[in-house]
């Protein structure tokens, strides 16, 4: 068998272990791939490994030696898995190693939002306290409390869920959305709500859907304008949900206090992307995935996952 990796840099950067994909084939990692490099990368590889670089049905077309395609993520939005389903190609992606990792990952950049942590740090270390006359403490935001605030969970699958229950260990209310519901994860504090309640009644708002043709510009001016006034809006699922030239605005009038996020429509981020700039939103470089630990799960997975499809059991197959 022999594999491919395309863009293997930001999962392994040098501090996790190719080994496991060694043990299942004969072995190539890629740091990156361009546009021009992708057909001769893949070259007569059987098993396609892709976090970002997109696998359309033009690719597929083109390479019919290729019977498996493994994405080094959750979302799996870059592979045509109707194309690969056509063909008989499973495309399998990593279900569960990021939840631990991106619902603590919502709460810092919510923290943030609350107290401003850096900014207040950064103050200090510019000497600006110790010149302070004789207040014992200053603040530039309005620092907010989330016990008794409501959040609005937007897609209550795997890391809705882990979000919902550190909300509730906060003393938030929580108004879960999602197409299918499982009501033995109601408790006291969280409950399922309509879309409308979940945006219209929320103080935060967290995004977990997937992107799916469904989901894509789903917060828009017209459902922010649903929204209360001066709510705010954490982003660590897919860029695309957010509309964002119509966020920026409604950042600028105060409908939305606050943006969050860690994903954009087009990644990298291009230079002409507003958001950055914009008042009251903080932008990361798509890193809620990442801690150490969350990789080598995903690591682990991935490797699993080949193991079970060389096997003839494939596991993880979002396109069955
Ligand atoms: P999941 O599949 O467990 O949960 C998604 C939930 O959304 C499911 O419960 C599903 O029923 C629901 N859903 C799907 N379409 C819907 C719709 N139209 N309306 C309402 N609900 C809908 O996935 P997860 O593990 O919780 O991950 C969620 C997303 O987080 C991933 O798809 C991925 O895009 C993103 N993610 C981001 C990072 C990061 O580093 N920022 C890391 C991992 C995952």
């Amino acid at each position: 068998m022999k594999i491919v990796v395309l863009d293997g840099y930001t999962l392994n950067p040098g501090d996790i272990s190719w080994d496991g994909f060694k043990a299942l084939g004969e072995f190539k990692v890629y740091d990156r791939t361009h546009d021009n490099e992708l057909l001769d990368f893949i070259g007569d590889a059987d098993v396609v490994i892709t976090n970002k670089i997109p696998i359309t049905r033009a690719t597929l077309d083109a390479k019919p030696n290729i019977k498996y395609i493994g994405v080094l993520a959750t979302g799996y939005n870059v592979v045509d898995v109707a194309a690969a389903k056509e063909k008989g190609i499973p495309v399998t992606n990593i279900p569960t190693y990021g939840t631990t990792a991106v619902s603590q990952y919502v709460f810092a950049l919510l923290l943030e939002i609350c107290h401003h942590v850096a900014h207040h740090a950064k103050t200090v270390a510019e000497g600006r306290w110790a010149k302070s006359d004789i207040d014992f403490c200053y603040w530039d935001y309005p620092l907010i409390e989330l016990a008794g605030k409501t959040m609005g969970i937007i897609g209550f699958g795997r890391i809705g869920q882990a979000v919902g229950r550190i909300a509730e260990a906060f003393g938030m209310n929580v108004l879960a959305f999602d197409e299918y519901q499982n009501k033995s994860l109601e408790t006291g504090k969280i409950k399922y709500a309509s879309l409308e309640d979940a945006l219209s009644k929320s103080d935060v708002i967290s995004l977990h859907v997937p992107l799916f043709d469904s989901t894509k510009g789903m917060i828009n001016r017209d459902s922010i304008s649903k929204m209360k006034k001066g709510v705010i809006i954490i982003n660590t699922s897919r860029g695309p949900l957010v509309v964002e030239k119509d966020m920026v605005e409604a950042l600028e009038s105060g409908q939305v206090y606050h943006y969050g996020t860690d994903v954009v429509s087009a990644e990298p981020i291009t230079s002409d992307n507003p958001l950055p700039r914009a008042k009251n939103c903080f932008v990361t470089p798509h890193i809620a995935w990442a801690p150490k630990e969350a990789r080598v799960r995903l690591m682990d997975i991935a490797v699993e996952n080949l193991a079970q499809f060389k096997k003839g059991s494939p596991v993880n197959v979002v396109n069955k």
